[in-house]
């Protein structure tokens, strides 16, 4: 028989495929994007299979409108990790293809080079560059940034100088622009750069001769302490995986990637490397991509979706700070990028390295249970020293925005001293929340159950979890008093505070709202290595990954929070945190310190973090975890509801924990917790309720939620709510 349809996955959120006639002529390929109408839409799919036969009735089927690509999008390992997503992460296949292109491919643009518009001077403007400016200080920023080459459109954007200015200086004659395709390289035989490397040591050397001893897929742990010479592990075991002429994917978490670390990538290989991140544009992001699969690219560094990128002939996969939590995406498909690296270095039959100074504690379990080979790094690299530690019982002091007096000396000495101080407070703002003096009231958000959270300089109130914005209340709304007074303290109010305390000292503050824009993360990084700050003020952006030689003092101002968490998760990211944010101190020859603000100087998890390193208090958790049924002993998938009325989603949820309960695989290993208001009862005027699913196999959690989501489907309350299965949930608000 002559085959009449093509199968087409849609990115729709139903769990289908879809039957359409082939045009005349030229056949889609299997594997190949194609153009096709869906209801009034015409929608971009991927073709899955050519067929002869279809259970639609041919007079009701549609033609497909166009076809977009001549191959396949994705190679066949690639395809098939695709489709592993969509089993594992019960998702629909047609939105996890879509999700996994890039947004140009999303739409209908050809999977090719696009040019990217630059400008550059014209020999009038040259002439032009002495000229003085006056108040014109956009055109002479572009005339500065021109001087030394030619600069693309969106650097221009980035800067934050609009096409006006540039379209006025075109009108000058003194600038031009100019439309280049990228300028693909080629690989130099000699991959490496002549720059100076450092002579491994032995526990380096190990490492490395472990992972190239190996022929095909192996997992391996690199556990080395911060600053112990994990990304010097990683640059040595590019280096033969380039030389066979292969390509390596380095992911790193959404922070992580920072200008120190791909110079280091950059200046170490002369082989071109492609940068992957949020901030690229839909044309560079193509680029990048393409650049990937056709191998101009060798190294490709990028953050959680970078997992997806093809490449001709992938080699090796790194996935640095593997603990990380933006690993994990936390809407619609809400894969696990390690997770989905490891599935992949599996299908392409390749090595994959996991590093970290704090790997999560699945990790780590696995590492125990010889799943994955596991290689420490027990020292630090080079001449730098460990770094004591110092509890600091605060019961009873006077805190003046959160620092008590003792800190307030020890600071002044490390100062003094000539170096920097680091301060981490994990929350942002002025202040976390406002309140009556007269009566209690507390300012709350009208569309969410949380407290607005203060900023005094753009004298606002700002709600952390559905980003809604309010002048500030004048007014308690309950008493009408006007004494409304701040409660807690923020990085906002912590960083305002240090100038009066430290007039002699600069102070600089990174959290989200202080590095929002494009470039103020680098440049802030940046100035505080060249030390034009002693005192740096961070949430737990601050505490990864970044190299401050001349920090020798961390101290984290409030961790009692994390003490008294029902998160069965906190204490090792508290753990985690505190380790990462200790390894900021004594980074380089000068002796570090750590000191912790608590009222709990006795609490059992603070002591035992104190007391032995983060490998030994994992095991420790890990045998809690163990005793109580949890996470890595056992699987669970969340599953949340929200709507409108909060009986509805509550509703819901019983019926599905009766779908789950009378699925036939369904046995005595398996258990349904909930449903319960989510500990975010609230968001964005939704009402919020969660169900969990554990199991004791990971494969029957897989079949349950395979074949019992087309039964919630039919529930009539499914259609009434909006709702989701988290698999590996990370985040249990
Ligand atoms: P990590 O990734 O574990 O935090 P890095 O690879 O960034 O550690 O190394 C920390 C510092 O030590 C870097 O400045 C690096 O250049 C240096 N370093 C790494 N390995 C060695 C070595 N074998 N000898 C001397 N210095 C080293
Ligand atoms: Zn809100
Ligand atoms: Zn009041």
């Amino acid at each position: 028989m002559q085959p009449t349809i093509a199968r087409v996955a849609l990115p729709v959120p139903l769990d289908k495929t879809f039957d359409y006639l082939l045009p005349g002529g030229d056949l889609p390929i299997v594997g190949g994007r194609v153009v096709v109408p869906f209801g009034r839409q015409s929608l971009v799919g991927i073709v899955i299979e050519i067929s002869e036969k279809t259970e639609v009735s041919l007079q009701h089927l549609k033609s497909i409108s166009q076809i977009l690509d001549r191959a396949p999008v994705w190679s066949t390992e690639l395809y098939e990790l695709l489709r592993w997503c969509s089993q594992y992460y019960v998702h629909p296949l047609g939105d996890v293809f879509n999700i996994a292109l890039p947004g140009a491919l999303r739409k209908k643009r050809r999977a090719e080079f696009t040019s990217i518009k630059e400008w550059r001077l014209t020999d009038i403007g040259r002439n032009q560059l002495m000229s003085n400016f006056g108040r014109a200080v956009k055109q002479a920023k572009v005339m500065q940034m021109l001087q030394s080459g030619s600069v693309s459109h969106q650097e221009f954007i980035d800067a934050e100088v609009g096409s006006t200015v540039l379209k006025t200086l075109q009108d000058k004659g003194w600038i031009e622009s100019l439309e280049t395709l990228p300028k693909i390289k080629h690989w130099p035989s000699a991959v490496e750069s002549e720059q100076e490397k450092p002579t491994l040591n032995q526990e380096q050397a190990i490492a490395i001769a472990a992972v190239n001893n190996v022929e095909g897929f192996a997992c391996y742990l690199l556990d080395g302490v911060t600053g112990s010479g994990k990304t010097e592990v990683y640059l040595n075991l590019i280096t033969p995986v380039l030389e066979r002429g292969e390509q390596a994917l380095v992911l790193v978490p959404e922070i992580g990637l920072t200008p120190q670390t791909i110079q280091r990538f950059e200046s170490r290989f002369n082989v071109p490397v492609e940068v992957i991140h949020s901030g690229l544009n839909e044309s560079e992001r193509l680029n990048a991509w393409l650049s990937a699969r056709d191998k101009a690219a060798g190294i490709v560094i990028g953050t959680r979706s970078a997992v997806f990128t093809p490449f001709e002939h992938l080699g090796i996969i790194i996935v640095d700070e593997e603990h990380d939590a933006s690993y994990k995406q936390q809407d619609t498909l809400r894969y696990h990028a390690r997770d989905v690296a490891i599935m992949r270095a599996h299908k392409e039959r390749i090595p994959i390295v996991l590093g970290s100074a704090t790997p999560a504690l699945e990790t780590i379990h696995n590492a125990l249970s010889g799943k994955y080979h596991h290689l420490q790094l027990t020292k630090r690299a080079g001449n730098a020293t460990p770094t004591t530690n110092k509890v600091l019982d605060i019961k009873g002091l006077y805190l003046e925005s959160g620092l008590s007096a003792p800190l307030i000396a020890e600071m002044r000495q490390h100062l003094e001293a000539g170096n920097q101080v680091l301060l981490f407070l994990n929350r942002r703002g002025f202040s976390p929340a406002l309140m009556c003096h007269e009566c209690g009231w507390l300012a709350e958000c009208y569309r969410c159950e949380s407290y607005y959270t203060y900023y005094q300089k753009n004298n606002e109130m700002c709600c952390h979890h559905c980003g809604s914005r309010k002048p500030v209340v004048r007014q308690c709304q309950s008493c009408g008093s006007s004494h409304v007074v701040t409660v807690g303290v923020g990085t906002e109010q912590l960083e305002s505070h240090l100038t009066d305390l430290f007039p002699e000292f600069k102070s600089i503050r990174i959290d989200r709202d202080s590095t929002r824009k494009k470039g103020q993360l680098e440049s802030a990084l940046a100035s505080i290595l060249k030390g034009e700050y002693q005192i740096l003020i961070g949430t737990q952006m601050l505490a990864k990954g970044h190299h401050f030689p001349n920090v020798t003092l961390v101290a984290l101002l409030d961790v009692d929070g994390a003490l008294y968490s029902s998160d069965f998760r906190a204490s090792e990211r508290f753990a985690q945190l505190y380790t990462q944010v200790a390894g900021r101190a004594g980074r380089a020859s000068k002796k570090g310190e750590v000191v912790l603000q608590t009222h709990h100087p006795e609490h059992s998890l603070l002591q035992g973090l104190l007391n032995s390193p983060y490998g030994q208090f994992g095991k420790m958790v890990l045998g809690e975890r163990k005793m109580a049924l949890l996470p890595p002993f056992t699987h669970l998938s969340l599953l949340r509801a929200e709507a409108n009325d909060s009986a509805v989603a509550e509703l819901f949820l019983r019926q599905v924990r009766l779908t789950l309960e009378s699925n036939p695989l369904f046995d005595e290993t398996c258990m349904v917790l909930g449903p319960t208001p989510s500990p975010i009862t609230k968001r964005a005027g939704k009402a919020r309720w969660q169900m969990m699913l554990q199991t004791s196999e990971r494969s029957l959690m897989q079949k349950i939620l395979l074949s019992s989501k087309p039964v919630i489907q039919t529930l009539p309350e499914s259609k009434k709510v909006r709702w989701g299965i988290d698999r590996d949930p990370q985040d249990l608000s």
